[in-house]
């Protein structure tokens, strides 16, 4: 069995701001910084480029089945590419993805594959890991759980300023209603809204909850 190192849970809905504070929080730690919701853009990406409907769940399934996905560490976070390509932010944000996204993610066999790569990631090190499902499913017995949120409009006056147009709310409607993995604030986790902090200030309460062997660069 490989080693299984410590993990910081962090969930929450679109455009939270957690991916920008889980990274930081990785910084700070010395620890891995996992984006998993990047997998499953990945996923989207390479669904998309089979020529299948992300709406049609059977057929994800079977062109799921051909595609290879890695997750190499580069620079303290997972990177991630498929059949040996790297993607490029261009490609994970883009409106095709942003649009079936959150459908290709109901699909419980492409979940199983994804959260059986993410707990293996636990191998390599600490790791601060964002998503959906990080608390409550890859790693329900982690003690270090967050659920960041903010309010509907602070999302998605966030999500415009990075120069996207998708809708987080009918993102967060699929992601909170699907069977398979829904988005629930997981059992244990400490909530934090962030709408009226700056990043900084967000950061700070995350660490400020950790227990003082957690902030260590390593838990041997
Ligand atoms: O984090 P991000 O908004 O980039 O995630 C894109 C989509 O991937 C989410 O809206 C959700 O449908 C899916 N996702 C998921 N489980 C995760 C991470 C992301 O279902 N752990």
């Amino acid at each position: 069995m490989s080693q299984q190192h410590s993990v910081i849970t962090i969930d929450g809905p679109a455009a939270s701001g957690k991916s920008s504070i889980a990274r930081l929080v990785a910084q700070r730690l010395g620890a891995i910084y996992v984006n998993t919701g990047n997998m499953y853009r990945a996923m989207t990406w390479a669904v998309i480029q089979t020529g299948v409907d992300p709406n049609d769940g059977e057929a994800v399934k079977r062109a799921a089945e051909g595609i290879v996905i890695d997750s190499p560490v580069v620079d303290g976070q997972t990177q991630v590419s498929i059949c040996g390509r790297a993607l490029t932010q261009d490609d994970l944000n883009s409106d095709p993805v942003n649009r079936g996204v959150s459908l290709l993610a109901r699909v419980p066999e492409v979940r199983a594959r994804l959260v059986a790569d993410q707990r293996a990631l636990a191998s390599l090190g600490p790791l601060v890991m964002e998503g959906r499902d990080i608390g409550s499913v890859v790693f329900p017995d982690s003690p270090l759980k967050f659920y960041i949120d903010a309010s509907e409009e602070v999302r998605a006056s966030r999500r415009r300023a990075q120069g996207h147009t998708d809708q987080v709310a009918e993102r967060d409607r699929l992601d909170s209603t699907r069977k398979t993995s829904p988005l629930v604030i997981p059992e244990g986790a400490t909530v934090i809204d962030n709408s009226h902090l700056t990043l900084d200030q967000a950061v700070e309460a995350v660490l400020a909850k950790l227990p003082a062997r957690s902030t260590a660069s390593e838990s041997q």
